[in-house]
């Protein structure tokens, strides 16, 4: 490697260069490499190198080469799209083309004679750049890099560098040449295409996840109308199960009413006395077959209610229903009963302008249903308390009792059919725990509902709630 000091006074660094030149081969020489180092002017004088037989064809010779370099040099000089510049061996800028002036702002006048290394960056000068750019020029003949070059205003510019060592005839150093092609228009449109290139990569992710998404979306549609499906395949077949249960009702009410409507017949004939006169004994088994059979036909109507709720089958009539009408009403059906059980009963704001909108039949049937069960599970001298509201769009009835209560597991329960709480089944005084499942039904079929609130051995509370007339 060349040993390469810029502006050293007697013997230049280019000269000690010269001195201590080693080749590609490693072998050090003197002289540098020379042939790999001719630039344009070697190449411009390559005809004078072959010399003429005859002197006057020599002279034409010399006087066309000098001609070319002219023209070549003139050339050079209005070059405008690529800076070229000489510089001597220590680095001294002998020519500024247009080219120069126009990339860098700096005129010929200003940099000739001037040092190349003001083109450098300063942190370039810091790290001795022009110095190592000379000598490996020198060392393998041709030097080319991509650095920041500076100009005349102080801004950098980044540039491709191509540094050329030039020789005299006697291959003494003649300087460098140095072509600075400005990058930045190059550099600004990589830049641009890189910028596209990511724009465009990320709409493709985002188009890639979109599809993603859709994908998962249609999946999910998929399994959305499969579960659909499936629903409505187990619709159906719960539809026709229930068709079948209410045919079944239907035809085995139909077969229990017949026979049970007989024995009821029978039964009265006989409480008549139209078969003969009777004992007090028998009279009290024929009331006992008489009340069996009553409580029979109630079961078997409830049963067959319910079914018909389910199936929807059962007709609305509609109607502003003054509640505490009902109320009255249903209180001196049964009245008998509570007198019985030494139940006080009483009624808290329940007056004519509470009015609900429902079938007047069904609210009777439903309370009835209430105030039976509140007579059932209370015991004597307990309290019964109807109260009555009106709030927004709400009417709410409730029948409060002191009564032995429900137990807080079991309060959702007992508006499933058949759901009894802590009683014997087989009691003929006893429902079949079908009362309050087809009074919710009902009273939700009128846009109501029917909740309870109750604590054991304190009483319940049951609310029919129903939309108010206007
Ligand atoms: P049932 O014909 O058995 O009375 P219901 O559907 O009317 O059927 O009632 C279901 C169960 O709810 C009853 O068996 C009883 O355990 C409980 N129940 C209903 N009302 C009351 C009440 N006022 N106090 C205590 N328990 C009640």
């Amino acid at each position: 490697m060349a040993r390469f000091s810029l502006g050293s006074s007697d013997e230049t660094g280019v000269r000690a260069a010269e001195r201590h030149v080693r080749g590609q081969d490693g072998r050090e020489r003197v002289g540098g490499n020379r042939e790999a180092g001719r630039g344009f002017v070697g190449r411009v004088s390559k005809g004078a190198a072959h010399g003429g037989r005859h002197a006057s064809n020599t002279r034409e010779r010399a006087a066309r080469t000098r001609r070319a370099q002219d023209l070549v040099c003139q050339f050079i000089e209005h070059l405008a799209e690529l800076a070229i510049i000489a510089v001597d061996p220590r680095a001294a800028i002998l020519s500024w083309n247009q080219g120069a002036e126009r990339d860098t702002g700096f005129t010929a006048a200003e940099m000739i004679g001037e040092p190349m290394t003001r083109l450098y960056t300063p942190q370039d000068l810091a790290n001795n750049a022009p110095a190592r750019d000379l000598e490996q020029a020198m060392s393998v003949g041709h030097f080319e890099t991509a650095a920041w070059r500076m100009r005349k205003d102080g801004s950098q510019y980044w540039a491709r560098v191509v540094v050329t060592p030039l020789y005299e005839q006697d291959h003494a150093l003649a300087g460098f040449g140095v072509v600075v092609q400005d990058l930045t228009t190059q550099r600004d449109m990589e830049r641009q295409q890189y910028e596209h290139a990511l724009q465009l990569s990320a709409r493709d992710a985002a188009r890639a996840e979109a599809e993603r998404r859709a994908n998962d979306l249609s999946d999910l549609v998929q399994q959305i109308s499969a579960q659909a499906t499936e629903l409505d395949r187990r619709r159906i077949e719960a539809d026709s199960a229930n068709r079948t249960k209410s045919d079944f009702l239907a035809v085995m009410s139909h077969e229990l009413l017949t026979p049970l409507n007989a024995i009821g017949g029978y039964a009265s004939l006989l409480a008549m006395g139209l078969r003969g006169p009777l004992t007090p004994e028998q009279r009290g088994d024929v009331d006992r077959i008489r009340g069996s059979q009553l409580h029979l036909i109630g079961l078997i109507n409830d049963l067959l209610n319910l079914s018909r709720i389910e199936a929807g089958h059962v007709p609305f009539s509609v109607d502003d229903v003054v509640v505490s009408d009902v109320v009255r009403e249903v209180t001196d059906t049964m009245a008998p009963q509570v007198l019985a059980r030494h139940l006080v009963e009483e009624r808290v704001e329940c007056t004519d302008g509470v009015v609900a909108r429902a079938d007047r039949a069904k609210v009777e049937q439903i309370l009835l249903n209430l105030l039976s069960n509140a007579v059932k599970y209370t015991p004597p001298g307990g309290h019964l308390t109807w109260t009555c509201s009106a709030v927004g769009d709400r009417v709410r009835l409730t029948i409060r009792d002191t009564g032995r209560g429900i137990p807080a597991d079991r309060l959702a329960d007992i508006f499933e059919p058949f759901v009894q709480v802590g009683r014997g089944f087989a009691r003929p005084d006893e429902g079949a725990g079908l009362g309050l499942a087809i009074s919710r039904d009902l009273a939700r079929a009128m846009g109501g509902d029917l909740t309870v609130e109750s604590a054991p051995s304190v009483g319940s509370a049951f609310t029919l709630d129903l939309p108010r007339a206007r």
